[in-house]
């Protein structure tokens, strides 16, 4: 379990300067945009912010169906 690839991973553990190890982290909400979600991870152990992700609408969709999740929304395009 050490596949730490940022453009495509889920974060369980990153490396964390202060603590000077890979830390589990946490996935926290940072910000929520029309087209994106940014996440930030923050060590569980002392709460530093070890990484942060972009995820566009499109890879939302794309990670829901690779997490099982088949929750079935229509595929609708908004264009604004
Ligand atoms: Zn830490």
């Amino acid at each position: 379990m050490n596949r730490q690839q940022f453009e495509n991973f889920t974060a369980s553990s990153l490396y964390c300067e202060k603590c000077r190890a890979a830390m589990p982290v946490r996935e926290r909400l940072l910000l929520v945009l029309p087209d994106r979600e940014i996440f930030d991870y923050l060590c569980t152990e002392c709460g530093l912010s070890v990484g942060r992700r972009e995820i566009t609408a499109g890879e939302k969709l794309m990670a829901q169906a690779m997490s099982g999740r088949t929750r079935r929304e229509p595929a609708s395009i908004r264009l604004q």
